[in-house]
């Protein structure tokens, strides 16, 4: 881990806090961090952190140690950086509904693998059409010696002695307020039931070794920005064959230069003269499939809107439904004006009885005429 914060500042408690404040505390954070639902980029490192502030301080073992030593207290005991926390939202709620104790994350099985994030980036009209990528990246996958168990091949493994496979250790105390039960992770297996006899030479018993995957991802039509494609089973393996957990591709589109996407809607600026808008025209506007052309009425007015109906974006969750692409009309004024063009436009004037400035500055002679 590379952050040092202090346990009860990742949680948000004070030092004094009761079970029940600590465990409504992380409840709180974990739906608001977990990568599933937050969209933060720093939302797996934050999950982990909060994570592991859980299960020490909900442990009342290993909060005291915690308490008295800060983290050299309690490094040792269960694998408490990668893979031995919550790997879903349904282990989350395990811990609070299920019967385990929170001491640990599993008993007698081993840790999930962690969840892995990879950012792609892909075009607009790749998120509008849909696409497959080919991705590489570095994961802790299992070992190629092992096979993932952790055990040198030929050698094999045996129930913890000390929990006899059940991966955890109950403490009964008496105290002055009645028989207490504590329950934690076996410190001889790490909550795993079993021990390697003796360790594979490759991966030193992990099980799993730093590799490179490759993998084809398939990109849904419709897909926007922030979007995630989560593939389980792909991201890193957990020690001594644990599952894996997952891969969440996290979907950058570059914009458009052009269209401006909502959803599945898009969005154009269309710009013509004052005589386009007056007398009527046709002009070319950008599609997601090349240009396209348009008929202008004459008599548009500005702020028109032109629905070219089925040119938007691939409704994501509902095939062959697209959205459309508004046009929308604004009719440009021209700041400067040719002599010809000036000319027109003072007919255009004289010709409506409209009073306007003549290039010299002052009202037209005609107009000032009628207006005396
Ligand atoms: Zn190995």
């Amino acid at each position: 881990m590379v952050t040092e914060r202090d346990y009860y500042e990742v949680l948000g408690v004070a030092r004094g806090a009761s079970d029940a404040e600590i465990k409504r505390a992380f409840r709180k954070l974990a739906q608001q961090w977990h990568p599933d639902v937050s969209k933060d980029p720093a939302s797996d490192v934050r999950f982990k952190e909060i994570n592991e502030a859980y299960q020490v301080l909900s442990d009342p073992q290993r909060r005291q140690a915690y308490d008295m030593f800060g983290r050299a207290g309690v490094s040792g005991g269960a694998d408490a950086g990668f893979g031995a926390g919550f790997s879903g939202f349904s282990d989350i709620f395990d811990a609070f509904f299920g019967g385990a104790s929170t001491g640990a994350a599993r008993h007698g099985r081993p840790a999930v693998g962690s969840d892995l994030r990879y950012d792609l980036r892909i075009s607009f009209e790749e998120a509008v059409a849909g696409t497959e990528k080919e991705i590489e990246f570095p994961v802790l996958d299992r070992c190629l010696t092992c096979g993932g168990s952790g055990a040198k091949p030929g050698t094999s493994t045996s129930t913890c002695p000390q929990c006899q496979g059940r991966g955890e250790i109950r403490t009964v105390r008496q105290t002055m307020l009645g028989q207490m039960v504590n329950v934690s992770a076996c410190p001889r297996c790490r909550g795993e039931g079993r021990i390697i006899e003796s360790a594979c030479e490759t991966c030193h018993g992990e099980g799993r070794t730093e590799q490179t995957r490759k993998l084809r991802v398939t990109i849904p039509a419709g897909i926007d920005e922030g979007h995630q494609v989560r593939l389980s089973g792909e991201g890193e393996a957990g020690p001594r064959s644990g599952p894996l957990g997952s891969l969440n591709v996290a979907v950058h589109v570059t914009p458009h230069p052009r269209l401006r996407r909502e959803g599945t809607e898009l969005y154009y600026e269309l710009d013509i003269s004052i005589a386009q808008a007056a007398l009527g025209t046709r002009v070319q506007v950008p599609t997601v499939e090349g240009s396209e052309e348009i008929e202008v009425r004459p008599g548009t007015q500005p702020g028109t809107e032109l629905r070219l109906r089925g040119k938007g974006v691939p409704h994501l969750r509902r095939t062959g439904s697209r959205g459309d692409l508004h046009v929308f009309v604004r009719v440009v004024v021209p700041g400067r004006l040719s002599k010809e063009q000036r000319k027109a436009l003072e007919a255009y004037a004289d010709a409506s009885g409209e009073a306007v400035w003549d290039h010299s500055g002052g009202l037209m002679d005609r107009v000032r005429d009628a207006l005396g």
